[in-house]
């Protein structure tokens, strides 16, 4: 048995899920799953709960709230070495992503944003390139900043 704080993946991937519209679930779910595999595809360990429970839930009907779902959530959390909130629409209301941020933070864990362009219209500071995911490098998911960073530059920054 591992030790219980040696982290297991390098990044969670958190953003908005809970909608009334099972559409809008649905668009997250696929968007956040895009997000876990740019991450993947650069050789990061990437632990993505909506990706992993979004189906489950399809097949079951499990419950709604926020702490049914930490708790199946926060194992994959604390075993890893940052959060990455992805900014979608919807973001800033979420319960799910506020008590995400939260664990991360009372354990100490950082916490970046990733802002999302569907038009590959973010430019990465470092390198110059233009990308449709782009990981800011201040370790908040409030402070909004033109600073982006390509996910390749980001790891070499940050890592
Ligand atoms: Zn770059």
């Amino acid at each position: 048995m591992e030790s219980n704080n040696k982290p297991l993946h390098d990044v969670y991937v958190a953003g908005p899920y809970t909608d009334t519209s099972s559409l809008v679930r649905a668009q997250r779910y696929d968007q956040l799953t895009y997000y876990a595999g740019v991450l993947m595809r650069e050789g990061l360990r990437v632990a993505s709960p909506i990706t992993h429970s979004h189906p489950i839930a399809l097949a079951h009907e499990l419950p709604e709230y926020t702490d049914w779902w930490m708790r199946q959530d926060a194992p994959f959390l604390l075993h890893s070495k940052c959060v990455h909130v992805v900014n979608l629409h919807g973001v800033g209301s979420s319960d799910g992503v506020r008590h995400e941020v939260k664990l991360a933070k009372d354990n100490g864990i950082p916490v970046y944003g990733v802002e999302v362009s569907s038009e590959h219209d973010l430019t990465c500071c470092a390198c110059g390139k233009r990308f449709d995911y782009a990981v800011s490098g201040f370790q908040s998911t409030h402070k909004h900043t033109q600073e982006y960073y390509c996910p390749q530059c980001w790891i070499g920054k940050f890592w």
